[in-house]
């Protein structure tokens, strides 16, 4: 939303990564296969892959990044590309609470037959774990388990925490909008009024 509403690129870097090992292009092999082993890719291949991308055409306007930068290493590369250019950012922290969204991916399920996905909290079948279609016993998503969630969340307060603290003290423009419980609208529309603000 944020972008059609800009005209600007969306710069995910899960996206041109995923991309990355998908062509082959981008990323070298090896970088490929330890993604594939599920180990973190170095800094500065993120690094230099997010340069490359923002030097194109279509970046020269603006660019809203997401999922960058995700540690403090990259946070402290990525202000001084900006200064060096000139480019002045906002950072949208979107604030949620940690037992919201415990609750909200702990509640997941899915048909395994027919895909329907439901929530037991928010969108419940009709009858108890059993899908409204065709009957078939809701299944739950191995990585929607609460230890699995939790330790997500711990790897978030360890690793990407320190970079809004980085950010903050830094005197980077750092907007905080409430993301908890409304639907993606309201939620842009608390960005918008922010970025305005700014
Ligand atoms: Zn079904």
């Amino acid at each position: 939303m944020l972008t059609e509403c800009l005209g600007i690129p969306h710069v995910s870097t899960g996206e041109m990564l995923r991309e990355g090992v998908r062509t082959g292009r981008g990323i070298t092999p090896k970088t490929a296969a330890k993604m594939q082993a599920g180990i973190l890719v170095k800094d500065e291949v993120v690094d230099a892959m997010v340069e490359q991308r923002l030097a194109q055409p279509d970046a020269e306007r603006g660019f809203v990044l997401d999922g960058y930068p995700r540690t403090l290493v990259q946070a402290e590369h990525l202000v001084e590309w900006l200064d060096e250019r000139g480019i002045r950012e906002v950072v949208i922290h979107l604030a949620v609470d940690y037992n919201i969204i415990i609750a909200r991916l702990t509640g997941r399920r899915e048909c395994p037959r027919c895909g329907t996905p439901y929530n037991v909290v928010l969108r419940p079948p009709k009858v108890d774990e059993l899908c409204d279609l065709d009957g078939t016993k809701l299944e739950r998503r191995e990585d929607d388990r609460e230890d699995v969630i939790r330790a997500r969340l711990d790897a978030y307060e360890q690793q990407t925490r320190p970079v809004l603290d980085f950010l903050q003290s830094n005197g980077r423009r750092v907007v905080k909008v409430d993301a908890s419980n409304d639907p993606p609208e309201a939620v842009f529309q608390r960005i918008g009024r922010a970025l305005e603000n700014q």
